[in-house]
């Protein structure tokens, strides 16, 4: 392996102390003073890598090994260092000091690339504090306007821009966080899978063919209250009867395409007493896969089902779409690098789809854009428990290192 695995791991380490809350979890918000020292300590290795480093004014934070060819795009490598509430020291994190490993290793064996390569660590893509995530990136690629900073607002009222000035950055220089898309030529970005298809297929490193779209709904059902002692079943308008039969419909449709996910997450029931027939039901659909027609013709399936179930059984329903994200796929060109890679060292090649968004989701509407994902013991994520191995660390890590000498 030419990565330093035992540099590397250490790394991960010291940073997974960074921010530890009273539940023993990490708690690194953005725009907090546990943020600010978890960059401070990944400022230490970049410097340590002998990289160039900036800072933006959202707080991205670059380090630069320039290439031979000053006028040659960016390779950039990233991912983020803020975590949500009581996380683990794996998401994110692993992508930006695997990045600064990757980086360092081409520095300390003397090789040179055609191209710069840089890595970065995202400001804010959890979207914890502001409930609106991955602020950095879509600041990076121009996606992010100065309402945003002045109309998101934390728990204590306190705005984007308000949380960014008290950290020494200024909002009204956003402007200068965009870059121009022709200034970069592709984005990787090394993360835990979150999910358990490595580990099932006891298989270290992923290839990921892009991160799925989703679709929210709410669905609200309208039925007749009733006795439950004295009203007979077939004068009944049951409205969550209705949508046990619905929930029941949604979770077949997604059954039938491999990929597809679909979860009823809330159930809301009214009155809500033992011995009385509902008489209006509420619940949310979220629905994901990597295709938006397939996304389409699912909520088509979803409606008709819906009104079939309502007119047999006299209930009227509304159903509202909540929130809309397209799937965006990873590049083929840069995925096909990736899996070289893999196959390099001896591994089987899987490739899957991202079902939690990431910054490379922002990124791919920016520029090509390509994923490494490793296993995730028992999938558990955004919880103190997240862990990966260290081999498995390494070997993404030198996965990475094979698929950017290529690409610069
Ligand atoms: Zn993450």
């Amino acid at each position: 392996m030419d990565i330093n695995e035992q540099r590397l791991w250490n790394r991960i380490n010291e940073l997974g102390r960074v921010g530890v809350d009273v539940n023993g979890g990490l708690t690194r918000l953005s725009f907090t003073d546990e943020e600010r020292a978890a960059k401070q300590l990944v400022r230490k290795y970049m410097i340590d890598a002998g990289l160039q480093i900036r800072e933006d004014e959202i707080g991205n934070l670059f380090g630069k090994l320039p290439g031979n060819n000053p006028n040659a795009k960016t390779v950039l490598i990233g991912s983020h260092v803020d975590t949500v509430l009581n996380g683990g020291m794996f998401d994110g994190a692993l992508g930006v000091l695997i990045g600064i490993e990757v980086l360092q290793t081409l520095r300390e064996k003397g090789l040179t690339t055609e191209n710069s390569v840089e890595v970065v660590a995202f400001t804010d893509e959890e979207g914890t504090r502001f409930s609106t995530g991955m602020i950095g990136s879509k600041a990076f690629t121009g996606q992010l306007t100065s309402d945003d900073l002045t109309n998101n607002f934390d728990k204590q009222g306190i705005s984007i821009a308000e949380a960014m000035t008290s950290q020494g950055y200024s909002p009204n220089k956003l402007e200068t966080v965009k870059v121009e898309p022709e200034s970069i030529k592709c984005f990787l970005e090394v993360h835990i899978e979150q999910g358990k298809i490595l580990e099932s297929n006891s298989v270290a490193v992923g290839s990921v063919t892009g991160i799925v779209g989703v679709r929210w709904l709410r669905v609200k059902l309208q039925g007749e209250a009733g006795h439950a002692g004295t009203t007979p079943m077939p004068l009944r308008r049951d409205p969550l009867a209705a949508a046990a039969e619905m929930i029941t419909v949604v979770e077949n449709l997604a059954k039938v395409q491999e990929g597809t996910v679909a979860t009823v997450g809330q159930l809301s029931v009214n009155p809500g007493g033992v011995n009385i027939i509902p008489s209006d039901v509420e619940f949310t659909i979220d629905l994901r896969d990597l295709s938006d027609e397939l996304l389409e013709q699912l909520l088509v399936g979803i409606s008709s089902g819906v009104d079939s179930i309502c007119s047999k059984r006299g209930i009227t329903y509304t159903i509202e779409e909540l929130h809309k994200l397209s799937g965006v796929s990873c590049s083929n060109e840069i995925k096909e690098e990736i899996n070289t890679s893999i196959e390099k060292q001896g591994l089987e090649v899987i490739e899957l789809p991202s079902g939690a968004g990431h910054d490379a989701m922002v990124m791919a509407t920016f520029t090509e854009t390509g994923m490494i994902f490793l296993r995730t013991k028992d999938g558990i994520s955004h919880r103190p428990e997240e862990w990966a191995d260290k081999e498995d660390v390494s070997m993404g890590a030198q996965v990475l290192y094979d698929t950017v000498l290529n690409l610069a």
